[in-house]
């Protein structure tokens, strides 16, 4: 893959958690690993009146303990600048744009920029108007933004953040992160329905029996409340993390590995989603909050909460594809605060052989597991004859591991540690298409409308801390004969 890369990286929100959690490492391990060298800088902004060297000292200390020699975090960090900036003032970004010019020039950048947005969407419109007008976009490179999540909350709003935003970026460099999108065992799901003839024959309603999708996590929403309160897992993590996984899950074989038939394969399953009737919502789709339990309190409890809070902290639903190889194939997703445990991982259960010749045994599904998340690693069962005497069965597992040296583990790069290059690198596939975000807010609009009439009539909390969620979860996957593969 290329190294050196050119670029000017310009953070928007450079002082917040975002910034010194996840980007300052990520562009540090592009940095050890050569990606980038000498000719980049970033510019790092917000509204405190911090110091370049302030700044270069934030930089260090959020990658400590990730080098061996002060040296190199001294060499890297003096790459980075501070611009104290408040995105509404227009004389700031003519400050901006003589201090990207000029280190343009100082490292040879050749006018390539990515602008990270790491603060509240809220600000998106007015910083991307700036850029252009205030022509902090260069003609001589390329000109890409980078925007977090969430993007929008709903179809609406979503639709005048995109519009606002595509006044001065084109689609194609617009880069919506959705950092699922950068796991490994995310990106191996293609690998493996494309790579194999086994999963490649068989995926599709012939063969599969259903698809399941456990996104859990064992913490509660932490300093995340007063956002969370407005958000619910449905926005925070089913339009996003969840419905782009299905995508991968379920659309059809693209064109060719390039982005724009990867892009178009996805929409195209996530066009033929069903968008559910309120009726059908109360059918298909569960919500649950936490209570207090296993020493630990409810949601309610939580700081920043209402007493009497309706916010889902967990959802599971049914979801149908309607393309011709996935139609009639029940994909069931969950995904929740206070679970049992923290793990994302996907089940893909396949049907029984249609004629049981064994009439003495029972047969067991046919299951391909992989665990996304704490470890990556893969799994298939099996049926399979016991050694011995007779002829009984038993259910096996061909387990891969992936058995990772400490070395080879900490050589993974990390999500956003592969977005940000692939953004250099204008690799877009793992970035979430416009066209993708029309139809998952869509598909999440029905349910959140359904809910807001309140046509479950759901009573919370309804469910205790450290378990897998509300016994409604299981009931959904009972109605139709199945039951939840992962069930720790
Ligand atoms: P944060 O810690 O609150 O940081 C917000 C940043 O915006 C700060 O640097 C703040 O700095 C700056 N800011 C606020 N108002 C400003 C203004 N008028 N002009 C210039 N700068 C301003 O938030 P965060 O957790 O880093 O999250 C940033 C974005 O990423 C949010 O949209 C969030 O939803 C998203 N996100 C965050 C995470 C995460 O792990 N943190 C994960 C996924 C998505 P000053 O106060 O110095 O101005």
């Amino acid at each position: 893959m290329k190294k050196n890369e050119k670029a000017l990286v310009i953070i928007f929100g450079g002082t917040g958690d975002l910034a010194q959690r996840k980007l300052y490492p990520s562009i540090f391990q592009l940095y050890k690993k050569g990606y980038l060298k000498e000719n980049f800088a970033v510019i790092g902004t917000a509204r405190r009146p911090w110091t370049d060297e302030y700044y270069r000292e934030v930089v260090k200390d959020s990658i400590d303990g990730m080098y061996d020699e002060q040296t190199v975090a001294t060499e890297f960090a003096s790459h980075f600048y501070y611009q104290s900036h408040n995105v509404t003032d227009t004389n700031h970004y003519k400050t901006l744009q003589a201090l990207a010019q000029s280190l343009d020039e100082k490292y040879q950048i050749g006018g390539n920029r990515l602008f990270y947005l790491a603060m509240s969407p809220r600000f998106f419109g007015t910083i991307c108007d700036h850029l252009k007008s205030q022509q902090i976009m260069t003609e001589t490179g390329y000109n890409r933004v980078i925007v977090e999540k969430p993007f929008g909350r709903d179809l609406a709003s979503a639709t005048e953040l995109n519009d606002e935003i595509s006044k001065s970026f084109p689609e194609e460099d617009v880069f919506r992160i959705d950092h699922y999108l950068g796991k490994e065992m995310v990106q191996n799901i293609a690998a493996l329905r494309f790579g194999n003839s086994i999963f490649n024959s068989m995926w599709n309603n012939r063969y599969i029996s259903n698809i399941q999708v456990t996104l859990s996590e064992a913490l509660g929403v932490e300093e995340r409340a007063g956002y969370y309160e407005t958000a619910g897992a449905l926005r925070d993590m089913i339009q996003n993390h969840v419905l782009q996984i299905v995508a991968l899950l379920t659309m059809s074989a693209p064109v060719s590995f390039t982005d724009t038939d990867i892009r178009n394969a996805k929409i195209n399953a996530l066009k033929c989603l069903k968008i559910y009737s309120p009726e059908e919502v109360k059918e298909n789709f569960v919500r649950g909050q936490y209570g207090p339990g296993n020493g630990l309190i409810g949601y309610r409890e939580e700081a920043q909460t209402a007493e009497d809070s309706m916010t889902e902290t967990f959802v599971a639903g049914k979801l149908m594809v309607n393309t011709m190889d996935m139609a009639g194939v029940p994909i069931y997703v969950r995904t929740g605060k206070r679970m049992k445990t923290k793990a994302t991982r996907i089940d893909v259960v396949f049907k029984q052989v249609p004629n049981n010749v064994f009439e003495d045994s029972d047969l067991r599904h046919d299951v391909l597991t992989i665990n996304v998340d704490p470890e990556p690693s893969l799994s298939l069962q099996l049926n399979s004859k016991t050694i011995g005497q007779g002829f009984d069965f038993d259910t096996h597992h061909l387990n891969l591991d992936y058995k990772l040296s400490p070395e080879q583990r900490a050589a993974i790069p990390e999500a956003y540690e592969k977005l940000i290059l692939d953004a250099m690198q204008c690799r877009a596939s793992n970035f979430a298409h416009w066209k993708e975000l029309q139809c998952s807010w869509k598909f999440v609009d029905a349910i959140r409308q359904a809910w807001d009439q309140n046509v479950d009539q759901v009573a919370f909390p309804n469910y205790d801390c450290a378990s897998m969620g509300p016994k409604a979860s299981d009931d959904l996957l009972a109605k139709d004969g199945n039951h939840w593969e992962f069930n720790c």
